[in-house]
């Protein structure tokens, strides 16, 4: 029997960016299966609840046949080991993302030998984009439309239209 790569694309995506969807299209040609994990856990302060987030990266990856959405709370390489997933796949952006993710895939190392991580560097056009700073340019009402999938562009200004409402701003 065939083995199939499977692999496991973890992160926040609060919300995704046009950087994670360029990752999930390249990682998709490479594996037989993705699987895009929302991960989250309840002390962290997201602005776009699990549902949301999974809906907007869902609606910007219609055509992907190969491509899953999911979520977990908890380990990533848990959910890997339940998936029967070997890889985990993260984009590395600037050299300030290298020490995090060597630590982060050293400690899964620890937990589970036979799972590997995968680094993928950003390409160059979205090597800048992080939600984080997607919101910013949101909150300060600038352009989102080249940073972000179609989809996400008018939930995000939303979100914080109703914040700035809220707050009086
Ligand atoms: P986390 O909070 O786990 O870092 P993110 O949603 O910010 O989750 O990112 C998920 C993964 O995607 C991380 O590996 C991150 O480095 C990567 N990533 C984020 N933005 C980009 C981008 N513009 N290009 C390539 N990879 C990216």
């Amino acid at each position: 029997m065939k083995s199939t790569h499977k692999a496991i694309y973890p992160g926040s995506f609060d919300p995704i960016t046009n950087g994670h969807v360029d990752i999930i299209r390249r990682i998709s040609k490479i594996f037989d299966e993705v699987i895009v994990l929302v991960s989250h856990s309840s002390d962290k302060s997201a602005t776009f609840s699990v549902s949301e987030r999974m809906a907007l990266i869902k609606g910007a990856l219609p055509e992907m046949a190969n491509v899953k959405v999911d979520s977990h709370e908890g380990l990533t390489v848990e959910y890997a080991q339940k998936a029967q997933a070997r890889i985990l796949v993260r984009g590395l952006r600037a050299v300030v993302d290298f020490e995090y993710e060597a630590s982060m895939g050293n400690i899964n190392k620890t937990i589970d030998p036979h799972i590997e991580t995968v680094l993928v560097f950003a390409s160059p056009e979205f090597y800048f984009i992080s939600s984080r700073m997607v919101k910013d340019v949101a909150k300060n009402r600038g352009p989102v439309e080249d940073l972000v999938p179609a989809n996400v562009v008018s939930p995000l200004r939303k979100k914080f239209e109703k914040k700035s409402e809220r707050s009086g701003k």
